[in-house]
């Protein structure tokens, strides 16, 4: 049937025969789904696939029937694992469980836990299932990357449902296989049609993966923000305008720069008054024609009592960041052997001429360290034993 055929038929029926039917659908498709998967077994079993010419089951999947990778993984994964838990087939055909939630499961079960885990995800949704599995895995420590990947186009200010929903995986799944985000469709077509960026096309750019673990409260924090901020920022728009608040708050050099053009304001706006005042003086000189002209005059009040400066430990912000952009948010820490420890945690202002041996906050007498290293300058100075 065309689709127009189709659409017309479809739009005589009714709201409850279009729910019907679509009901239908949905009820075939897992019955063939698991057609599907028992073909597999046996088709892996007897080495079909290498008789047909094909590498590997994978390969017979997504060159024989056209299915996408992550598609052919989450069969073969999920074929596999009801090949070695016969209850898996069970569940599926009295629908405890979505073939998606069997491929999650397929990594972890064991003879011993799958009588127990197969109870637990019976008849849970895709996302109950997710947590269950990650608390029953170690994940393994991610490190934090940030590595260029070449150009793409930017993905804007829009969400990729694939992005954000691998985001909040709580474990990667078995490194084989790259499962995509269509998470509620088992054998739905998932030949990549719906991860597209949904925006204008733009003009390629530079584009970096970035890598990291974090923790649920972050991932609670995140999903917050992207309630409060608008369903259609993406994970890049989110982070990117934290990141451009902190920095707006924290970066010593938009301070300075703050700190310039507030002082520039004073400058004009103090000049202004001078200004101001002279232009008075002038006109109240030309009205008394001279009279009482030094009792107007004034000295510099203040100028003459300077109080003696309180000497105090703290260094003010503006040294503070002078010091930092001038070593470079680094530990200068440097051995006999001009070797520098260039370390960038824990850094802390110390001062080389101790301040209580009347080192002053000057720039010269200010430079970055390490906690480790400040340390060690004390223990050196032997002004601590620690
Ligand atoms: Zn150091």
């Amino acid at each position: 049937m065309t689709t127009k055929k189709m659409d017309s038929v479809l739009a005589k029926l009714s709201n409850h025969e279009i729910i019907q039917k679509g009901d239908r659908a949905v009820h075939s498709r897992h019955e063939l789904s698991i057609e599907i998967l028992d073909c597999l077994v046996e088709i892996e079993s007897r080495s079909i696939f290498l008789k047909e010419g094909y590498s590997s089951l994978f390969d017979y999947c997504t060159r024989r029937w056209h299915h996408s990778p992550p598609k052919a993984g989450r069969f073969i994964a999920a074929a596999r694992c009801m090949k070695n838990f016969p209850d898996v087939r069970n569940l599926l055909v009295q629908r405890r469980i979505t073939l998606c939630g069997v491929s999650r499961i397929a990594g972890i079960l064991t003879d011993s836990n799958s009588d127990r885990i197969l109870r637990e995800v019976s008849g849970k949704r895709f996302v109950e299932i997710e947590k269950i599995v990650a608390s029953l895995k170690i994940a393994p420590r991610t490190r934090e990357s940030i590595r260029p990947i070449g150009l793409q186009e930017p993905a804007g200010g829009r969400v990729r449902s694939a992005d954000y929903e691998n985001l909040f995986q709580p474990n990667p799944l078995p490194e084989n296989y790259q499962f995509d985000s269509d998470f509620t469709s088992d054998l739905g077509d998932l030949s990549g049609g719906n991860s597209q960026i949904d925006s204008p096309k733009e003009k390629p750019e530079h584009r970096y993966e970035i890598r990291f673990s974090a923790s649920e409260e972050f991932c609670r924090d995140l999903e917050r923000a992207k309630t409060v901020c608008s369903r259609s920022w993406n994970l890049e728009a989110i982070l990117g305008r934290a990141i451009k608040d902190l920095l707006e708050k924290r970066d010593p050099e938009r301070k300075e720069a703050r700190r310039k053009k507030r002082e520039a304001r004073k400058q004009s706006k103090s000049r202004s008054q001078a200004k101001r005042r002279t232009r008075t003086k002038t006109a109240g000189q030309l009205a008394t024609e001279g009279g009482a002209k030094g009792t107007g005059e004034k000295g510099s009040p203040g100028k003459g009592t300077t109080a003696s400066p309180v000497r105090s430990r703290h260094i003010p912000a503006h040294l503070r960041d002078a010091v930092f952009t001038r070593d470079k948010w680094r530990c200068t820490y440097t051995s006999s052997l001009g070797i520098q420890c260039d370390s960038t945690a824990h850094l802390q202002i110390d001062h080389i001429t101790p301040y209580c041996r009347g080192g002053d906050h000057s720039l010269e007498n200010l430079r970055i360290l390490c906690g480790k290293h400040n340390r060690l300058a004390a223990r050196e100075m032997s002004l601590t034993n620690r």
